[in-house]
């Protein structure tokens, strides 16, 4: 059964378009259950009724015709009460509805089962046969499994526009995802893939099929080149085992069945890398699931080649348009820091990814330069994309393509009163963060960019709250030297001087993967992050220490900060390699002063550590970004979850409200990071509960000043008191919400859908 599941999901799934994977569904799932018929209905969101998509064995003319409501017919049952309906006689149900057209009287059973997505209902799925019989369990677990599945590949084609014909017209299309960087923009879609990825290659039909051929042509006899003078400069130090190897590659590169596959895709309309990537794909995929350890190997050796034509292929019509568009929409499967860089900063107006969500890192940086960004849109459609015109909503977490002049304008006026909020904001940017009853609220800022130290910027905060030096090292193409870093943080350190700059250790792992030191892992948020790559890597923790401690000389406005940190054993650790990097630094003649050091507090055994971690930490500073993520056990990247991932959960927010009130205790100062801090309700509570600092990206500054001068700080504490009495995120957020609208301060929070 299942190998029947997988192999219907996969054709379904490659199906070129919606018409084809409908069709290859109900013919495959008739076929597989050995029923009379097999038919979809779509659930039309806009009207609430469900339409007759697809059939075999019913009345082909039905098709589009045969619509219910959803409280009519076994159809409508099953989409109303969301779950599978089995009956042996279906005309005697009180619910059945007999439709002429569909000629469907003659059938007696009657399987349906609903296609769920992300708690959407999308249509029912239902087999009929003519004779008299109950289906049995299997048959039922077979479409209920099958349904399950084919709930993404649907969701997907819906988002499309290929499937909704009606409501999607002229290719408008609205997708929804995580909101993960605020503000809106209008914009072009300029589709991004990292270089010869074959999983991320868009489909693009051919203007000049020849010319495909022909540089498709090309970049194999290139890469024929690469291989054998590979194998010429290698011959004299490898086995001539290990040399036949390049003949293999040399012979499939010249295998008839593959080149002329992909030469036969380009025909049928598709570009080189399309074809290509297509072809490979499929070759892999079968190479991987033949039971032959030899076949197996060559699934990689198919998968290599593949690239290397790929990469020859992507040279010439680069990926990377050589102009981007004067307000691009950057969109990609998953975004890098490396790309975000490759666009023009004052063209880049919008980001947009299939992975990630609002704290994946990418989302953080881009927010941290005041980019609106919607992450984790699964169902996009990457490859139709480009070109497009687009309105992302990074408040929602929308993007409209093809949006129409009405929806255009609509936002260009949000846009606008944004700006215009923007500069009224601006105007008390160098005023104190005190509150009306004389609190003083430190306000610190997040770094890890250059463009991060602007001058202006220092005369309105405390200081540096946390500067994540994995940034620097996500741009480099190897671990930077002891020389480079000192630079990049004497940089950081004298802009802000004499505020005090907390500067954490590497933070890599996670969704933070340097492309020189790729860590690939089951469970990555789980695994070898943080201190504990660094502790492994003394070598590299070395190198950045002493770095830090040379560029802060003479300034001494350094705090060194450690992630991750799980063990009091990782802190000693990290205290004792910083003490060698002092003598040393001592030996060679540089007088480095010890730093104050602080412990991240993001990993929930810390919470019932402080007092042993007090002991050896000057301070501490939350990650409520992975405090979240660890406390509700809800991975911070994961789209399908998001909804659940909230900082205003009432658990996070009482061990938020019990790590400031115990550091009080012991006398350790505390401040929180994340990316609460610069949400204006989450840091009036973060106030309320007696955080001494907030640090947050500089573009979330004004409206978290903003809110902190109008609301006495023993308002903020009332509103922990209220808080901390509520049992949902949701509850949490409403009360939040309707405080401010008293406050009269709704403009200051972002909206929300
Ligand atoms: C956090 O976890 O809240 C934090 C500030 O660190 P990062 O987002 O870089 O993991
Ligand atoms: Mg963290």
């Amino acid at each position: 059964m299942l190998d029947v599941l997988r192999r219907i999901i996969q054709e379904v799934n490659g199906a070129r378009n919606l018409d084809a994977a409908l069709s290859t569904m109900v013919r495959r799932i008739r076929k597989a259950m050995r029923t009379d018929v097999c038919s979809f209905y779509l659930a039309d969101p806009d009207d609430d009724r469900l339409v007759l998509m697809e059939t075999i064995g019913l009345c082909s003319q039905a098709v589009g015709q045969v619509t219910l409501s959803r409280n009519e017919g076994l159809v409508g049952l099953v989409a109303s009460r969301e779950e599978p309906l089995n009956l042996e006689d279906a005309q005697s149900h009180p619910y059945f509805r007999y439709f002429e057209s569909t000629g469907e009287e003659r059938y007696s059973s009657f399987l349906g089962v609903p296609i769920i997505h992300q708690r959407r209902m999308l249509g029912v799925l239902v087999v009929q046969q003519s004779v008299k019989r109950r289906f049995d369990e299997e048959d039922e677990a077979f479409l209920v499994t099958m349904a399950a599945q084919l709930g993404g590949v649907l969701a997907h084609s819906l988002a499309t526009g290929n499937l909704n014909r009606r409501s999607l017209n002229d290719g408008q299309a609205v997708f929804k995802g995580v909101a993960a960087g605020p503000g809106m923009a209008i914009g072009e879609a300029v589709v991004i893939a990292p270089p010869a990825d074959l999983d991320s290659v868009p489909d693009l039909i051919p203007t000049d099929v020849e010319y495909e051929i022909t540089r498709l042509n090309e970049a194999i006899g290139r890469v024929r080149r690469e291989i054998r003078s590979a194998a010429d400069r290698l011959s004299n130090r490898i086995s001539a085992q290990e040399l036949a190897l390049f003949e293999v590659y040399q012979q499939m590169l010249g295998e008839a069945a593959l080149y002329q596959e992909v030469v036969k895709r380009i025909r049928e309309g598709q570009w080189a890398p399309g074809a290509l990537a297509d072809v490979v794909r499929r070759h892999v995929q079968y190479l991987e699931r033949v039971d032959d350890d030899y076949l197996r190997e060559r699934a990689a050796d198919v998968r290599d080649l593949g690239r290397r034509v790929l990469a020859h292929l992507q040279e010439e019509t680069s990926q990377t348009p050589a102009v981007y568009p004067q307000r691009t929409v950057l969109v990609g499967d998953e975004i890098s820091v490396t790309m975000l860089g490759e666009v023009p900063r004052e063209k880049l107006v919008g980001l947009v990814s299939v992975r990630g969500s609002s704290t994946s890192h990418v989302a953080i940086i881009a927010r941290a330069m005041g980019i609106p960004t919607v992450s984790g849109m699964v169902d996009l459609p990457l490859p139709r994309l480009n070109g497009a015109s687009v309105v992302l909503d990074g408040h929602r977490g929308r993007l409209f393509v093809w949006p129409g002049s009405e929806l255009e304008s609509y936002y260009q006026n949000l846009i606008d009163e944004e700006l215009a909020l923007a500069e009224v904001l601006e105007h008390e940017q160098d005023l104190p963060s005190r509150t009306p009853d004389g609190h003083d609220m430190a306000l610190m800022v997040n770094t890890g960019l250059t463009v991060d130290a602007v001058a202006s910027l220092k005369s309105r905060i405390s200081g540096v709250g946390l500067y994540r030096t994995e940034v620097p090292f996500m741009i480099t193409e190897r671990f930077p030297g002891e020389q480079e870093q000192t630079r990049l943080y004497r940089e950081q350190l004298e802009s802000f001087a004499p505020l005090p700059v907390v500067m954490r250790t590497l933070d890599i792992g996670g969704d933070k993967d340097l492309p020189y030191f790729p860590i690939e892992e089951a469970n990555p948020f789980l695994g070898w992050r943080g201190i504990r790559v660094t502790l492994d890597h003394p070598e590299v923790l070395m190198v950045q220490l002493r770095a830090m401690l040379r560029a802060s000389q003479g300034l001494d406005n350094l705090q060194v900060l450690l992630p991750m940190v799980t063990n009091v054993d990782e802190v000693d650790d990290a205290l004792r390699l910083l003490d060698r990097a002092i003598i040393e630094l001592g030996e060679e003649g540089v007088v480095a002063r010890r730093p104050k050091v602080g412990v991240m507090i993001e990993v929930p055994a810390t919470l019932y550590q402080l007092e042993a971690l007090a002991q050896r930490a000057d301070f501490f500073s939350v990650g409520s970004n992975d405090l979240t993520q660890y406390l509700l056990a809800v991975d911070r990247n994961n789209p399908r979850v998001a909804e659940l991932y909230d900082a205003c959960h009432p658990a996070v927010l009482s061990a938020m409200a019990r790590l400031a009130d115990e550091s009080r205790a012991l006398d350790r100062p505390i401040s929180v990071c994340g990316e609460l801090a610069g949400d204006p309700a989450g840091a009036l509570l973060l106030m309320g509960m007696g955080f001494e600092a907030l640090s947050m990206n500089a573009p979330s500054l004004p409206r978290v000043r903003a809110a902190i001068r109008r609301v006495p700080r023993s308002a903020a504490c009332e509103l922990v008191t209220q808080t901390l009495a509520l049992e949902s995120p949701k509850a949490v957020r409403r009360h939040l919400a309707t405080r401010f609208d008293e406050w009269q301060l709704t403009h200051l929070l972002p909206p929300r859908s």
